[in-house]
């Protein structure tokens, strides 16, 4: 990477010389030919990340948080029901966007560090029904990964349309939609998918659209697919400007993605994800997700007794490489590590040895060069 500082975090996540290059293109017209080709890629591209024939894509300046509004309001009307499965702080936040558009959230909330098993969805399902259902694939506060393959097969031929937060999860984990019966995925570029910050992203499943076009009207207007659905299918028509630099570094992000390969990106994360977790555990650190959920994306660690939030931080920081605070019941007590999108095994070997001697300096017993060498373990293939 070009920047000295390696930032570690669950998004935003390290972006490529070759996207911030189109990224600094210069800004042209929303409906320059050029321009409305590259939007047009963009699309085609983000629906093959989703390996989907027949989904609708989305792509709207914006964020996750915007994602996740555009698939609810779309999808499920004030006064109706969603279950919301929860494994953390963005899952919650689920019910919140619910709650501000009057629609009734039931949250089926797990542990935090563990995730809700599909027994645990089966019989929640088995007692009511609801307009649609959300999982968060990875919930970043936490480091949990939902069987969300699992979950969807308990869903199919309900009437419940399935909602996918894959924030932290999309272009680095596999999540074939048509397969498993998604009705819409949603993310954002900064993460997984290695943009920068600023676009939504959504998939829109055949039975998702019918679902939006059975309702006269739904609370939004910038965040209505309806509204938008023109210019996805015709990039050059406008509805309200696109970031049209953010759009070209998005567009470079996904052609990445593609020139690496679906199986052989997932594959990446599986081995970087293992690598950085054998890192920590060799270093004697808990993990606070349970074994059976531990995501490839990121790592979510427990501080050993004696060592403080800050101090860490500010030492891996002096070393060189940004992590993450813990949020609610968490804060102050565990850091995330991101290790997601462009992230390699230089990556991995510089920000556990920042780890090992952060730790070191701190007065924990470590022996140098120990997670460093647990991890190259799982990278040399
Ligand atoms: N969902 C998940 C799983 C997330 O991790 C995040 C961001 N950390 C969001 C939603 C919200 O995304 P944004 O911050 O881009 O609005």
């Amino acid at each position: 990477m070009i920047d000295e500082t390696l930032t570690m975090i669950p998004g935003p996540t390290p972006v490529h010389p070759r996207v911030l290059s189109a990224l600094s293109k210069p800004t042209v017209s929303h409906v320059a030919p050029a321009f409305v080709e590259t939007f047009r890629k963009a699309l085609s591209d983000f629906r093959a990340l989703g390996q989907s024939a027949t989904a609708q894509p989305f792509l709207v300046s914006g964020g996750g948080t915007l994602s996740m509004e555009i698939a609810l309001v779309n999808l499920v009307s004030p006064g109706e029901s969603v279950l919301v499965v929860s494994q953390g702080y963005f899952g919650d936040r689920y019910g919140d966007v619910a709650a501000a558009f009057g629609i009734h959230a039931d949250v089926l909330r797990s542990e935090w560090g563990r995730a809700v098993t599909p027994a645990e969805l089966e019989a929640r399902l088995s007692k009511g029904s609801y307009a649609a259902v959300t999982i968060t694939h990875v919930d970043t506060s936490t480091g949990t990964a939902a069987p969300v393959e699992a979950y969807c097969d308990l869903l199919r031929g309900r009437k419940e349309l399935v909602i996918l937060d894959g924030v932290c999860a999309t272009g680095g984990v596999d999540e074939p939609f048509d397969r498993w019966g998604i009705d819409v995925l949603l993310t954002a570029a900064q993460k997984a998918i290695g943009a920068p910050p600023g676009l939504a992203l959504c998939l829109f499943s055949p039975r998702a659209m019918e679902r939006r076009r059975s309702k006269a009207s739904v609370p939004a207007y910038y965040a209505d697919v309806l509204r938008w659905l023109p210019v996805m299918e015709d990039p050059g028509r406008y509805f309200a400007t696109p970031c049209v630099n953010e759009m070209v570094a998005l567009a470079e992000a996904l052609r990445m993605i593609h020139e690496e390969g679906l199986p052989a990106r997932f594959a990446r994360h599986q081995r970087i994800g293992r690598a950085v977790r054998a890192g920590l555990e060799a270093l004697g650190l808990a993990l606070v997700t349970a074994p059976d959920c531990r995501a490839d994306t990121l790592s979510v660690v427990f501080y050993p007794k004696g060592v403080e939030d800050v101090p860490f931080r500010k030492e891996m920081a002096s070393r060189g490489v940004v992590v993450a605070g813990c949020l609610g019941p968490l804060a102050g007590k565990a850091f995330r590590m991101g290790h997601m999108g462009n992230i390699g095994p230089g990556e991995v070997a510089k920000a556990l040895s920042a780890v090992e001697e952060s730790l070191a300096v701190l007065g924990l017993g470590v022996s140098p060069g120990s997670a460093v060498a647990a991890a190259a373990k799982h990278l040399s293939a």
